[in-house]
């Protein structure tokens, strides 16, 4: 906790207090005040804590502000991405979010960092393609060059290209998803499909996913219902064709499970600049395959923590068929958290679960299931939020936290700490005497910033055969 103080570090606030006991002052971690002395220092859990023990509140960095949830300069940010994404035709370029944003450039680029793994041109791109998006859906007959200059865009040509680099098809090949079962994803050069279907194949119980040569099959859960995805994969592309329902909503799932917008390309000249190119050789395309929903990557955070992969597997296959839905082809499609909701915690223990499991699964499943946990709406807040509410549902600590935020709302800047691959990953990609600690683990994996995620897939693979 003390090396957490002296560097700042802000993903620390609100996790514990720092008391001074020569001043009498209780900070926060990310305190820019003096640094204290360490025989000085004691540390707090609450505020409360610190206070019983006789100690005030910093008048610089508000402690108490932040324990109730008042966070100014976040809410500041959350306000400004909230305007970019509304209306990003108020903004020419990233000057025009640093100006509206009332920081300095270095100030806002680091804020923006922290809170939402981004930087002011990227918010700015992503708002512009997701507004158009929209546009094209809810206006069929308007035609492309007006779009791509509603929403910001100097050139017909620009637009095009950026879309169909995030999108893997035009802009007018999206539009048609609205009433197609069938469609095409591009992929991006040297796309390292062997890690793809490696990741597809890894769940040796799946009961939602087959992959038979280059033909994946999964049932999915869309917002209609359970349907199936079909994919067949190619060095190239991919051809996708949902059973029913939404084809964009099918494409949505594609492009995740593919990882296209992800910058994979960054995170190879980063670890080339680093003088770490071993670490990315041979897949300096890799990304990291999302889950097909966000619940999906909650239940498997908690059903994997502590056990090891293949037994993991199986719980999750005897969840699915006690609380999913057969939808053919000899698969289940997932559960809905209602389902799982509505399961004693007792009735997952013949299935082999620990009865602390059994109760972080139905007890969160009745969260969202209540209402009371929005798993949607985590994919809009700041990553801070993001964290800060996951960590507050029991069951959930900082591994399972990141873990969610990397494989399921595509954070590009996390670190599931304490993880065994990413450990040995980093024991072997930078020749270490000795397997990191979490404390050095943290330390080591900072100068993969703002591409933490990234640096984890290719720490999983690191000392894995490769796949062929
Ligand atoms: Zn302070």
């Amino acid at each position: 906790m003390f090396a957490r103080v002296l560097e700042s570090d802000a993903a620390c606030n609100g996790r514990f207090f720092t008391g001074v006991l020569t001043t009498g002052i209780y900070c926060l971690p990310a305190c820019k005040a003096r640094k204290p002395k360490p025989e000085n220092v004691r540390f707090f859990p609450t505020c409360e804590a610190a206070r019983e023990a006789g100690l005030r509140a910093c008048k610089k960095c508000h402690p108490d502000d932040f324990a109730r949830g008042a966070d100014p300069v976040l809410a500041d940010i959350e306000m400004l991405v909230g305007e970019v994404r509304t209306a990003p035709q108020n903004f020419t370029d990233a000057r025009a979010i640093v100006r509206r944003s009332g920081f300095g450039t270095t100030r806002l680029f680091e804020l923006l960092r922290l809170h939402y793994h981004t930087t002011p041109a990227d918010l700015l791109l992503r708002a512009r393609l997701t507004t158009a998006k929209s546009i094209l859906i809810a206006s069929p007959a308007k035609s492309l060059a007006p779009v791509a200059l509603e929403v910001g865009f100097e050139s017909l040509s620009v637009f095009h290209e950026q879309f169909r680099r995030l999108n893997g098809l035009t802009p007018a090949a999206y539009r048609a998803l609205s009433s197609a079962r069938t469609f095409t994803v591009a992929l991006p050069d040297g796309y390292p499909l062997p890690y793809l279907r490696r990741a597809l194949n890894r769940d040796i119980h799946s009961v939602t996913e087959r992959l038979q040569g280059d033909r994946y099959t999964s049932a999915v859960r869309l917002s209609h219902g359970p349907a199936l995805l079909r994919l067949d994969l190619t060095p190239t592309a991919i051809d996708a064709e949902i059973s029913s329902g939404s084809g964009l909503e099918a494409h949505a799932l594609v492009i995740a499970l593919v990882g296209l917008d992800q910058d994979a390309a960054a995170f190879a000249r980063l670890a080339k600049k680093l003088g770490l190119a071993r670490l990315v050789a041979g897949r300096p395309e890799l990304r990291i395959a999302q889950t097909p929903s966000i619940y999906d990557g909650l239940l498997w955070a908690i059903i994997g923590q502590q056990i090891n992969f293949p037994f993991a597997c199986l719980l999750k296959r005897r969840l699915i068929e006690r609380a999913g839905e057969k939808i053919g082809d000899g698969l289940i499609a997932p559960p809905t958290p209602a389902a799982v909701a509505a399961l004693d915690p007792a009735d997952l223990l013949p299935l082999q679960f620990s009865r602390q499991k059994a109760d972080y699964v139905v007890a969160t499943s009745r969260l969202i299931a209540e209402g009371r946990l929005d798993l949607d709406a985590l994919r809009t807040i700041s990553a801070t939020r993001v964290e800060r509410t996951l960590l507050a549902i029991r069951g959930l600590g900082p591994w399972s936290v990141n873990y969610i935020m990397m494989r399921a709302l595509g954070f590009p800047d996390c670190v599931p700490l304490g993880d065994t691959g990413v450990t040995s990953g980093l024991l072997a990609a930078l020749q270490l005497d000795e397997r990191p600690d979490i404390d050095a683990t943290r330390r080591l994996m900072a100068m993969f910033a703002p591409y933490r995620s990234l640096a984890t897939a290719h720490l999983w693979q690191f000392n894995q055969p490769i796949p062929t």
